[in-house]
């Protein structure tokens, strides 16, 4: 069986459905998550659904028992996941599975991004588990961007603190497309930088203003400034200084990645900037 873990996420669901859509027989796909409705919402596609947190080491090995691939996506609890995903990898080295994909971050082998560090920990822990992997260093998620549509109306404005660097942000669909295209692949590579066609947050604000017919342009702040405006909108205060850590990053080249890895594994080219404004828009 393929094992997805988080599929109760966003990009987790993305997958388990890029599986169907691509043939995997529904009663070889298991999903792993928490949320009961989410849950049910699975099994109602015809996969098996089991309901285990990352913290369950006895849960896990139940769950992990029998599969032959794990895609591993990373959980949302900053700051605990190196102790839920090792519990991942012990399960899966316990059932000895052939392949153990795991969603990282982009240049996750080098990036200062605070967010780096605990995916760059869960490599070198999937590493040392001796299994077989495909690390799927994600860029940032476009739809990040395209949710803040509304905003970047409203106050004319996308604001950053990324100067003018550039990001390979993808869709999360065509992220968990090529997720599913590589648990299929029979000698998936260790290693995949993905991302689409970069831009700067320049270019996001005029992209946005193209798409909206209305002026937008991008103001550049002082990290620590940026974290205020956010946490004035209403952002938790450490969520706000990890944005505003991540913008840095961005601003270093550090989600920037060739948009080949991410092609190839498509099959054709990563859905645009362009391309994702308008079906937000239009939708
Ligand atoms: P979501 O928040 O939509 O999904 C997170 C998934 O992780 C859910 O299925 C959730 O399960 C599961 N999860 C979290 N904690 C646990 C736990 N303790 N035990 C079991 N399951 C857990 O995120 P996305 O799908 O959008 O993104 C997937 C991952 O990618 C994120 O978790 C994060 O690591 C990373 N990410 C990447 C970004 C990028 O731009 N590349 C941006 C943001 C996040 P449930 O909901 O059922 O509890």
């Amino acid at each position: 069986s393929l094992v997805v873990t988080g599929a109760t996420g966003q990009l987790g669901r993305l997958v388990v459905s890029s599986l169907l859509a691509k043939g995997v027989p529904a009663d070889q796909i298991v999903a792993l998550g928490r949320d009961e409705e989410r849950l049910a919402a699975l099994a109602a596609l015809g996969v098996t659904t089991r309901r285990v947190d990352y913290a369950d080491a006895a849960g896990l090995a139940d769950a992990l028992a029998g599969a032959d691939r794990v895609l591993l996506i990373s959980g949302s609890e900053v700051g605990r996941r190196l102790v839920q995903h090792q519990n991942v990898v012990d399960a899966a080295k316990a059932a000895g599975v052939g392949l153990l994909a795991y969603t990282s971050i982009a240049n996750a082998d080098t990036s200062g991004l605070a967010l780096a560090a605990e995916h760059r920990a869960t490599e070198e822990a999937i590493v040392a588990s001796g299994l077989r992997h495909a690390f799927l260093r994600n860029s940032w998620y476009t739809d990040l961007y395209t949710g803040q549509v509304p905003t970047y109306v409203e106050h004319g404005a996308v604001l950053g603190a990324a100067g003018d660097g550039r990001v390979s942000a993808a869709t999360r669909a065509d992220l968990a497309e090529a997720a599913a295209a590589v648990l299929l692949l029979e000698e998936p590579r260790a290693v995949y930088e993905l991302g689409g066609a970069a831009f700067t947050l320049a270019e996001l604000a005029a992209a946005v203003g193209e798409a909206t017919g209305t002026e937008v342009a991008y103001s550049d702040l002082p990290a620590e400034e940026l974290t205020t405006v956010l946490v004035g909108a209403g952002l938790p205060e450490q969520y706000a200084a990890v944005l505003a850590d991540a913008d840095l990053g961005l601003g270093r080249g550090e989600l920037y990645v060739d948009p080949a890895d991410l092609q190839v594994l498509l099959g054709r080219p990563a859905t645009t900037l362009a391309e994702a404004l308008s079906a937000t828009i239009g939708a």
